[in-house]
C-alpha cells in the first residue's frame, strides 16, 4: 500500500513541478541578459574562471540558508565518490554547468522552486543527482583533452557518460546509507532503490541545461532515460562489489557473476570504470541515433503503403516500428495501427517524447501533401495530441500522449484508414 501512496503523490508532484520549473521557467530578464555573455559552448569552456563567475553572476554558498546547507551537505559525499574536489557556486537562473577551472555552477532559482514542492529526502537526491552529474563532467576535464570534449559531433556522447557516473553515484550513495547493513538483493527492494533515483532523474531532467549549451548536441529523452537507466544499474553492480571487497563473501560473488553473465558490459571488479562508461554512452547514442533514423523509415513505410490499397497497408502495418509496441485492429469500415511509447521519467521527458513523434510524422507525411491539423485538447483536457490528414482525407495520423498518468508515461501514435466502402 505504502508504495503505491507514493507512486500517487509523485505523479501529482511532478505535474505541478512541470509548471513550476520546466524549462526555461524563471529565467529572469536579468538573467538572459548575463547569458548573452556566451553565446556558445566553446566561448564558455574558453573563459577563464574570473570571467565565467562574473557572466554567471557567481554567488558562494552560504552557511545559514536552508537550501545551500543540503547542497553543502552533499559536496563531500559526491567529491568522495569521483576522487576530485570542485568549487560549487550559486548562478541564478543559469542552468547548471560545469568549467575546467571555475568549477560547478547550480541554478539557485530553479533548485529553490524546486524544494519547495518537494519532501526533504526526495529533494536531497535531486541535488545528489544533479552534483553528480556535473561532477562527472569535472572528471571529463581530467581524463580528455579539451580539444575532446568541445567537439559538437560527441557532445551527446559525454552528456550520456555524465548522466551513466550521476546512475552509478546516485545509487551507490542511496543504497549505502539506506539503514540496513547489507543491501537488499529482494525484487522489492531493488524496485525501490531503482524508483528513488528515477524521480532524482526526472526531475534533474526538468532543471534543463544552460541557454549557451546548443539542445540538438543534447540527448533526446529516450536516449538520456538510457544512459540514466544503465548508470543505475552499473551503481547496483558496483555496490555489490563494494561489499564483495569489503566480505569477501561467495554470495556477493556470485550475485555480481551472474548479472555480468547476464550483461557483459556491466562492471567486474577490476573494470576502468572511465572506458567502460564510454564504451557504454558511445554503444547508447549509437543504438538510440539508428533508433530513430530506422523508425522514421518504417513509418514511411506504412504511410506509402496506403498508396497499395487497404491490404497493402495491413501488410505494412504488421510488422509495426521499431522500438514501440504496435498492434493493429479494425473492421470492415476502419483499420487502425496504433502503437505505444513507454515512457518511465518526468512528464517533461514525455512531452519531448511527444514532440519528437510529432516531428517524425511531419517529415514523412507533409511532403505527400497531408495537412497538419492544430494541435487539440481531448477528453476534458485529459488528452493532447496533433493530427495528420491525407489529401484524400481517408487516413490520420494521430500522435497523442494523456497529460494525467501514472509512473508510465506513454505516448501514442495512431494511423487509421477509413475503408472506401
Ligand atoms: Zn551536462
Amino acid at each position: 500500500m505504502q508504495s503505491v501512496r507514493c507512486l500517487a503523490d509523485w505523479t501529482r508532484r511532478s505535474v505541478l513541478l512541470t509548471s513550476l520549473a520546466g524549462y526555461g521557467v524563471g529565467l529572469s530578464p536579468e538573467a538572459m541578459q548575463a547569458q548573452r555573455g556566451f553565446a556558445s559552448r566553446d566561448q564558455f569552456f574558453a573563459a577563464d574562471s574570473a570571467t565565467v563567475r562574473l557572466k554567471l553572476g557567481a554567488t558562494p554558498l552560504a552557511d545559514s540558508i536552508a537550501l545551500d546547507s543540503v547542497v553543502r551537505a552533499a559536496i563531500p559525499i559526491v567529491s568522495a565518490f569521483f576522487k576530485l574536489s570542485a568549487d560549487v557556486f550559486w548562478a541564478d537562473g543559469q542552468g547548471s554547468s560545469a568549467h575546467p577551472t571555475a568549477g560547478i555552477a547550480l541554478d539557485r532559482s530553479r533548485l529553490g522552486s524546486m524544494r519547495e514542492e518537494m519532501e526533504a529526502t526526495e529533494f536531497s537526491n535531486v541535488v545528489l543527482f544533479i552534483l553528480g552529474h556535473e561532477f562527472a563532467h569535472m572528471g571529463q576535464f581530467r581524463h580528455y583533452p579539451l580539444s575532446r570534449l568541445r567537439t559538437s559531433d560527441r557532445r551527446r556522447l559525454f552528456e550520456c557518460q555524465a548522466d551513466l557516473w550521476a546512475g552509478v553515484m546516485t545509487m551507490h550513495v542511496i543504497t549505502d546509507s539506506s539503514p540496513k547493513a547489507t543491501p537488499d538483493t529482494s525484487q522489492k527492494g531493488l524496485e525501490q532503490d531503482f524508483f528513488r533515483i528515477e524521480q532524482a532523474a526526472a526531475l534533474a531532467y526538468q532543471i534543463g541545461t544552460p541557454s549557451w549549451e546548443e539542445l540538438s548536441e543534447h540527448p533526446p529523452p529516450l536516449m538520456r532515460e538510457e544512459c540514466v537507466v544503465r548508470g543505475l544499474e552499473g551503481g547496483l553492480v558496483l555496490r555489490w562489489i563494494h561489499y564483495y571487497d569489503e566480505s569477501h563473501a561467495a554470495s556477493w560473488a556470485s550475485l555480481i557473476a551472474a548479472a555480468r553473465s547476464k550483461d557483459p558490459r556491466l562492471p567486474g571488479p577490476s573494470s576502468d570504470e572511465w572506458a567502460l562508461t564510454e564504451a557504454e554512452a558511445t554503444a547508447i547514442v549509437d543504438s538510440r541515433s539508428r533508433t530513430a533514423s530506422s523508425q522514421r523509415d518504417a513509418l514511411d513505410r506504412v504511410v506509402a503503403s496506403i498508396d497499395s490499397g487497404m491490404n497493402g497497408f495491413v501488410n505494412e502495418a504488421a510488422k509495426g516500428l521499431p522500438f514501440v509496441h504496435c498492434s493493429t485492429t479494425g473492421d470492415r469500415t476502419a483499420i487502425s495501427m496504433t502503437c505505444k511509447d513507454s515512457i518511465p521519467f518526468s512528464p517533461r521527458m514525455q512531452v519531448d517524447e511527444y514532440n519528437r513523434l510529432r516531428e517524425m510524422a511531419r517529415t514523412v507525411t507533409i511532403p505527400r501533401g497531408w495537412s497538419e491539423q492544430s494541435e487539440q485538447l481531448l477528453d476534458a483536457g485529459r488528452w493532447t495530441g496533433t493530427s495528420f490528414l491525407s489529401p484524400d482525407r481517408r487516413t490520420s495520423l494521430t500522435i497523442h500522449y494523456r497529460k494525467v498518468a501514472n509512473r508510465r508515461r506513454d505516448v501514442f501514435l495512431t494511423m487509421t484508414v477509413k475503408s472506401r466502402i
